[in-house]
């Protein structure tokens, strides 16, 4: 799920060693869960795979700023913010066209695969959670590694949650209803970054 806890823009302080080494770990499996997801997501026929990538993106995203946004200044930080705020947007667009789509299709996506894939991105989740607090620094925010990480598991059981429906009732609909409600939150926090980018540039 793209939710506001995983969206705090990247502290401009010097990482210590570790972290990086944290933030790192924490970029390859989330990077590597938004490719697995998306073409997962258009092998089986399941929308929920995108929108969960939704999710992978936008942390991958964080992760990078946070790497290389130490010599940005607010402006070039907030200029970034936004555009990952218009990027999590369409992407969110997408995927309700997606659903639209496959609504009219009508097809119910292979359950067993996409289950698969849901649990590997849980699993992701959890090791990048446990790698960020393992190296956590100083005063890190654990709050909100916390919550971001419980979140993401949210999505991530709300997808296997979705290939069960699927897998029992021989239907597309629970894969619908699951991408729509992610794709939906999805719009809103784009547009949540969007406006905080924007307001931060006015100030
Ligand atoms: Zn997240």
């Amino acid at each position: 799920m793209a939710h506001s806890c995983c969206n705090h823009s990247p502290q401009a302080k010097k990482h210590t060693h570790k972290f990086k080494i944290a933030l790192w770990i924490a970029l390859v499996l989330n990077l590597s869960l938004f490719f697995i997801e998306v073409l997962g997501g258009a092998h089986t026929g399941s929308s929920a795979l995108w929108a969960d990538a939704l999710d992978f993106a936008g942390d991958s995203f964080n992760y990078i700023l946070s790497l290389i946004a130490l010599g940005l200044t607010a402006y070039w930080r907030s200029q970034v913010a936004l555009f990952k705020g218009l990027m999590m947007f369409v992407f969110a667009l997408i995927i309700v066209g997606k659903v639209i789509w496959s609504y009219s299709q009508n097809i119910p996506p292979e359950a067993l695969t996409m289950g698969l894939i849901g649990v590997l991105a849980l699993v992701a989740n959890i090791i990048s959670a446990i790698v960020l607090y393992t190296f956590r620094e100083g005063d890190a925010n654990m709050r909100s590694v916390w919550l971001c990480s419980r979140n993401d598991a949210i999505g991530n059981i709300a997808v296997m949650i979705a290939a069960l429906g699927v897998f029992g009732t021989n239907s597309v609909l629970p894969d619908l209803i699951v991408a729509l409600v992610m794709a939906v939150l999805g719009l809103s926090s784009g547009l949540q970054i969007i406006k905080h980018a924007k307001q931060e540039q006015k100030a």
